[in-house]
Protein backbone atom coordinates (compact mmCIF):
# COMPACT_ATOMS: atom_id res chain seq x y z
CA UNK A 1 0.00 0.00 0.00
CA UNK A 2 1.49 3.43 -1.14
CA UNK A 3 1.12 6.29 1.36
CA UNK A 4 0.01 9.33 0.06
CA UNK A 5 2.83 12.00 -0.20
CA UNK A 6 1.14 14.96 1.41
CA UNK A 7 0.12 12.80 4.22
CA UNK A 8 3.73 11.57 4.77
CA UNK A 9 5.26 15.10 4.78
CA UNK A 10 3.00 16.11 7.50
CA UNK A 11 3.79 12.88 9.68
CA UNK A 12 7.07 13.64 9.41
CA UNK A 13 6.35 17.74 9.84
CA UNK A 14 5.02 16.47 12.78
CA UNK A 15 7.09 14.94 14.04
CA UNK A 16 10.49 16.97 13.14
CA UNK A 17 8.30 20.19 14.84
CA UNK A 18 8.02 18.18 18.16
CA UNK A 19 11.49 17.22 18.08
CA UNK A 20 12.49 20.64 17.60
CA UNK A 21 9.94 21.99 19.95
CA UNK A 22 11.61 19.58 22.42
CA UNK A 23 14.77 20.79 22.36
CA UNK A 24 14.21 24.86 22.57
CA UNK A 25 11.78 23.91 25.77
CA UNK A 26 14.30 21.82 27.04
CA UNK A 27 17.22 24.60 26.34
CA UNK A 28 15.03 27.27 27.99
CA UNK A 29 14.58 25.26 30.79
CA UNK A 30 18.34 24.85 31.13
CA UNK A 31 18.62 28.94 31.35
CA UNK A 32 20.03 30.78 34.75
CA UNK A 33 21.46 33.41 35.77
CA UNK A 34 25.31 33.59 36.51
CA UNK A 35 26.08 34.24 39.82
CA UNK A 36 29.26 35.86 38.77
CA UNK A 37 28.59 37.68 35.70
CA UNK A 38 24.50 37.94 36.03
CA UNK A 39 24.34 36.95 32.57
CA UNK A 40 21.61 34.46 31.53
CA UNK A 41 23.05 31.47 29.81
CA UNK A 42 21.34 27.79 29.29
CA UNK A 43 23.99 25.16 31.36
CA UNK A 44 23.91 21.30 31.50
CA UNK A 45 26.72 20.87 33.70
CA UNK A 46 26.94 21.71 37.35
CA UNK A 47 30.03 22.96 38.85
CA UNK A 48 31.50 19.00 40.04
CA UNK A 49 30.77 18.24 36.52
CA UNK A 50 32.54 21.27 35.04
CA UNK A 51 35.45 20.61 37.63
CA UNK A 52 35.49 16.74 36.58
CA UNK A 53 35.42 17.40 33.10
CA UNK A 54 38.26 19.71 33.44
CA UNK A 55 40.75 17.36 35.65
CA UNK A 56 39.94 14.49 33.46
CA UNK A 57 40.84 16.13 30.27
CA UNK A 58 43.69 18.26 31.20
CA UNK A 59 46.24 15.27 31.00
CA UNK A 60 45.70 15.02 27.81
CA UNK A 61 45.45 18.42 26.91
CA UNK A 62 49.27 19.17 28.37
CA UNK A 63 50.15 15.89 26.39
CA UNK A 64 49.23 17.36 23.36
CA UNK A 65 51.56 20.28 23.73
CA UNK A 66 54.65 18.30 24.68
CA UNK A 67 54.07 18.14 28.53
CA UNK A 68 54.69 20.29 31.28
CA UNK A 69 57.26 22.70 31.15
CA UNK A 70 60.54 21.74 32.95
CA UNK A 71 61.53 25.81 34.31
CA UNK A 72 60.25 25.51 38.24
CA UNK A 73 60.87 29.63 38.47
CA UNK A 74 58.67 30.16 34.81
CA UNK A 75 56.09 27.96 36.49
CA UNK A 76 56.30 29.69 39.49
CA UNK A 77 55.64 33.22 38.59
CA UNK A 78 52.21 32.00 36.20
CA UNK A 79 51.08 30.28 39.55
CA UNK A 80 51.85 33.43 41.47
CA UNK A 81 49.96 35.84 38.97
CA UNK A 82 47.20 33.26 38.58
CA UNK A 83 46.78 33.08 42.68
CA UNK A 84 46.50 36.62 42.96
CA UNK A 85 43.97 37.66 39.98
CA UNK A 86 42.04 34.51 41.95
CA UNK A 87 43.09 36.16 45.43
CA UNK A 88 41.81 39.63 44.54
CA UNK A 89 38.83 39.15 42.58
CA UNK A 90 35.32 36.95 42.35
CA UNK A 91 36.92 34.03 41.05
CA UNK A 92 38.01 33.25 44.64
CA UNK A 93 34.35 33.10 45.24
CA UNK A 94 33.38 30.28 42.86
CA UNK A 95 33.45 26.54 43.50
CA UNK A 96 36.00 26.12 40.91
CA UNK A 97 39.52 24.97 41.65
CA UNK A 98 42.25 27.22 39.41
CA UNK A 99 45.19 25.74 38.52
CA UNK A 100 47.81 27.17 36.05
CA UNK A 101 50.29 25.28 33.85
CA UNK A 102 52.81 26.45 31.71
CA UNK A 103 53.51 23.81 28.48
CA UNK A 104 56.48 23.31 26.87
CA UNK A 105 55.24 23.31 23.43
CA UNK A 106 57.43 26.43 22.05
CA UNK A 107 55.53 26.92 18.51
CA UNK A 108 51.73 27.27 19.60
CA UNK A 109 50.89 30.18 20.69
CA UNK A 110 48.11 29.61 22.90
CA UNK A 111 46.16 29.86 26.08
CA UNK A 112 42.98 27.69 27.12
CA UNK A 113 41.17 27.11 29.74
CA UNK A 114 39.15 23.49 30.30
CA UNK A 115 35.75 24.14 32.37
CA UNK A 116 36.38 23.77 36.18
CA UNK A 117 39.57 26.12 36.50
CA UNK A 118 42.08 24.14 34.75
CA UNK A 119 44.17 27.08 32.92
CA UNK A 120 47.08 26.27 30.10
CA UNK A 121 49.59 28.63 28.51
CA UNK A 122 52.27 27.34 25.87
CA UNK A 123 55.68 28.57 26.29
CA UNK A 124 55.74 29.60 22.78
CA UNK A 125 52.89 32.41 24.47
CA UNK A 126 55.02 32.75 27.48
CA UNK A 127 58.22 33.80 25.71
CA UNK A 128 56.28 36.73 23.67
CA UNK A 129 54.95 37.93 26.97
CA UNK A 130 56.95 41.42 27.59
CA UNK A 131 55.75 41.89 31.24
CA UNK A 132 54.04 40.29 34.46
CA UNK A 133 50.58 42.59 33.93
CA UNK A 134 50.57 41.37 30.31
CA UNK A 135 50.69 37.29 31.66
CA UNK A 136 47.78 39.01 33.78
CA UNK A 137 45.89 39.96 31.20
CA UNK A 138 46.05 36.27 29.38
CA UNK A 139 45.35 34.88 32.61
CA UNK A 140 42.65 36.89 33.62
CA UNK A 141 40.77 36.18 30.01
CA UNK A 142 41.20 32.58 30.66
CA UNK A 143 39.51 32.76 34.62
CA UNK A 144 37.30 34.38 32.47
CA UNK A 145 35.93 31.74 30.47
CA UNK A 146 36.21 29.45 33.21
CA UNK A 147 33.56 31.77 35.55
CA UNK A 148 31.54 32.65 32.32
CA UNK A 149 31.62 28.92 32.30
CA UNK A 150 32.06 29.06 28.55
CA UNK A 151 32.54 25.76 27.77
CA UNK A 152 29.33 24.15 29.46
CA UNK A 153 27.12 27.00 27.29
CA UNK A 154 28.63 26.01 24.18
CA UNK A 155 28.09 21.96 25.46
CA UNK A 156 24.56 22.74 26.25
CA UNK A 157 24.53 24.78 22.96
CA UNK A 158 25.29 22.10 21.09
CA UNK A 159 23.00 19.22 22.20
CA UNK A 160 20.94 21.58 21.74
CA UNK A 161 21.58 22.30 18.03
CA UNK A 162 22.14 18.42 17.36
CA UNK A 163 18.69 17.66 18.36
CA UNK A 164 17.55 20.80 16.17
CA UNK A 165 18.99 19.60 13.46
CA UNK A 166 17.63 15.36 13.71
CA UNK A 167 14.32 17.33 13.67
CA UNK A 168 14.76 19.50 10.77
CA UNK A 169 16.36 16.42 9.14
CA UNK A 170 12.46 15.21 8.95
CA UNK A 171 11.83 17.66 6.53
CA UNK A 172 14.89 17.26 4.89
CA UNK A 173 15.81 20.67 6.32
CA UNK A 174 18.74 19.06 8.19
CA UNK A 175 21.99 20.53 6.32
CA UNK A 176 20.33 23.96 6.67
CA UNK A 177 19.64 23.72 10.13
CA UNK A 178 23.01 22.58 10.75
CA UNK A 179 24.62 25.54 8.75
CA UNK A 180 22.53 27.99 10.85
CA UNK A 181 23.51 26.32 14.16
CA UNK A 182 27.09 26.09 13.09
CA UNK A 183 27.17 29.96 12.76
CA UNK A 184 25.46 30.93 15.55
CA UNK A 185 28.03 28.37 17.26
CA UNK A 186 30.91 30.55 16.07
CA UNK A 187 28.82 33.73 16.70
CA UNK A 188 28.98 32.60 20.46
CA UNK A 189 31.71 31.71 20.30
CA UNK A 190 33.42 34.98 20.09
CA UNK A 191 30.92 36.52 22.00
CA UNK A 192 32.86 34.40 25.15
CA UNK A 193 36.12 35.47 23.89
CA UNK A 194 34.72 39.56 24.55
CA UNK A 195 33.22 38.11 27.79
CA UNK A 196 36.02 36.52 28.94
CA UNK A 197 38.66 40.09 27.41
CA UNK A 198 36.23 42.14 29.80
CA UNK A 199 36.37 40.28 32.66
CA UNK A 200 40.24 39.82 32.62
CA UNK A 201 40.43 44.01 32.23
CA UNK A 202 38.56 43.31 35.77
CA UNK A 203 40.59 41.04 37.36
CA UNK A 204 43.74 42.92 36.22
CA UNK A 205 42.40 46.22 37.90
CA UNK A 206 41.58 44.33 40.99
CA UNK A 207 45.19 42.43 41.59
CA UNK A 208 46.55 45.80 40.72
CA UNK A 209 48.16 45.08 37.24
CA UNK A 210 47.79 47.54 34.23
CA UNK A 211 44.63 46.68 32.51
CA UNK A 212 46.17 48.88 29.31
CA UNK A 213 48.66 45.27 29.23
CA UNK A 214 45.58 43.88 27.58
CA UNK A 215 45.98 45.25 24.69
CA UNK A 216 49.62 44.72 24.34
CA UNK A 217 48.43 41.39 24.12
CA UNK A 218 46.13 42.19 21.69
CA UNK A 219 49.06 43.31 19.52
CA UNK A 220 51.51 40.36 20.51
CA UNK A 221 48.78 38.31 19.01
CA UNK A 222 47.70 40.27 15.66
CA UNK A 223 51.94 40.23 15.31
CA UNK A 224 52.23 36.79 16.05
CA UNK A 225 49.39 36.09 13.07
CA UNK A 226 51.37 37.59 10.49
CA UNK A 227 49.47 37.71 7.06
CA UNK A 228 48.68 33.75 6.58
CA UNK A 229 49.19 32.57 10.15
CA UNK A 230 46.35 32.62 12.73
CA UNK A 231 47.43 31.61 16.21
CA UNK A 232 44.67 29.08 17.70
CA UNK A 233 44.20 31.66 20.75
CA UNK A 234 42.71 33.88 18.01
CA UNK A 235 40.86 31.05 15.26
CA UNK A 236 37.45 31.45 16.96
CA UNK A 237 37.93 35.18 18.10
CA UNK A 238 36.61 38.52 16.87
CA UNK A 239 38.18 40.69 14.87
CA UNK A 240 41.30 42.11 17.04
CA UNK A 241 40.55 45.99 16.24
CA UNK A 242 37.09 45.31 18.10
CA UNK A 243 38.57 43.46 20.62
CA UNK A 244 40.83 46.68 21.42
CA UNK A 245 37.57 48.80 21.45
CA UNK A 246 36.05 46.89 23.72
CA UNK A 247 38.73 46.67 25.75
CA UNK A 248 39.21 50.15 25.87
CA UNK A 249 35.95 50.21 27.02
CA UNK A 250 35.87 47.25 29.61
CA UNK A 251 39.34 49.63 30.84
CA UNK A 252 37.14 52.99 31.38
CA UNK A 253 34.22 51.40 32.61
CA UNK A 254 36.21 49.35 35.70
CA UNK A 255 38.62 51.63 36.28
CA UNK A 256 36.22 54.31 37.09
CA UNK A 257 34.13 51.66 39.51
CA UNK A 258 37.77 50.76 41.30
ZN1 LIG B 1 39.62 33.03 24.90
Amino acid sequence: MRRGRRGNFKTRLFIGAAIVIFALVRNWSQREENPYTGRVQAISLSPDQEIAIGLQSAPQMAQQHGGLHPRNDYQALIDNVGNKLVQSSIAKKTPYKYEFHLLADNKTINAFALPGGQIFITYALFSKLENEDQLAGVLGHEIGHVLGKHSNERITDSQKWKTIVMGAGAIDMGQIAQQYGHGQLLQNGRDDELESDKLGVHFMIEAGYNPEEMIGVMQILKAAAGPNRIPEFQSTHPDPENRIEKIREAIRKYKKAS
